[in-house]
């Protein structure tokens, strides 16, 4: 029970890797917050299954492109439980086409969602964490991000982009006892790549 008494949010918590990653910080000790934004049903299913074991946990619903939602995700955790010790910034999409045939909107919606929300969390819960001086940050970036990826030229950006955010996020919030790191895995069988 290492995490016992850390507040932990994670983007995108109800299903995938979100779901694994809480339920391991759950299963440490750590009451977590999910955020959710289409997936109500099972975002609430997994919190009533967590607090029937007695563990601390709450969904949120919150579309992490937008900046509001971010400031209202911080501002219901730390009103709800006073801090917030570790942020997974997991949430993200694919909108998959070759790179002369990707619309604007293709494009844009995976940078807002898979880069800009994670900008968005680190700048309204670090601001948080700055106060308490510690935290751990830790975004979910992709081999993509590294290699590149077919019909990915969206996806790939947002998570190379991704990695110049935690290394600025990082060297920023150094002082102040915050780390901030990034993870690129590989490929992992979820909703995500059912349709490849
Ligand atoms: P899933 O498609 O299974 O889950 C995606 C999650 O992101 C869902 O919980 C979804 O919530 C949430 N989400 C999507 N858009 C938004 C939004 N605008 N606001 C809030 N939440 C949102 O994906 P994975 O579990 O596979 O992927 C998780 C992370 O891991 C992603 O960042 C992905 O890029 C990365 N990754 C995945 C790999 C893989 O092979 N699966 C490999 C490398 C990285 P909801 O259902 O409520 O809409």
């Amino acid at each position: 029970m290492k995490l016992q008494d850390k507040v932990a949010i994670v983007t995108g918590g109800s299903r995938g890797i979100g779901r694994a990653i809480a339920q391991a910080l759950s299963d440490h000790g750590a009451a977590v917050v999910i955020t959710y934004l289409k997936s109500e049903v099972p975002a609430k299913e997994f919190v009533a299954a967590l607090t029937e074991k007695g563990r601390k946990a709450m969904a949120l619903e919150a579309d992490v492109a937008q900046l509001a939602h971010a400031k209202r995700v911080t501002d219901q955790v730390r009103e709800h439980f006073g801090r917030i010790d570790i942020l997974v910034n997991n949430a993200g999409i694919t909108a998959d086409n070759y790179l002369t045939f990707m619309t604007e909107q293709e494009w844009r919606t995976v940078l807002d969602t898979d880069l800009g929300g994670v900008f968005y969390l680190i700048k309204t819960v670090g601001k948080e964490m700055m106060r308490k001086k510690s935290g751990r940050i830790i975004n979910i970036s992709s081999d993509a991000g590294l290699m590149g990826d077919m019909m990915r030229a969206n996806y790939s950006a947002a998570k190379a982009g991704l990695l110049g955010l935690t290394k600025t996020a990082a060297r920023e919030f150094a002082a102040h006892g915050i780390t901030v790191n990034a993870v690129a895995p590989g490929l992992i069988e979820t909703d995500m790549i059912a349709g490849m």
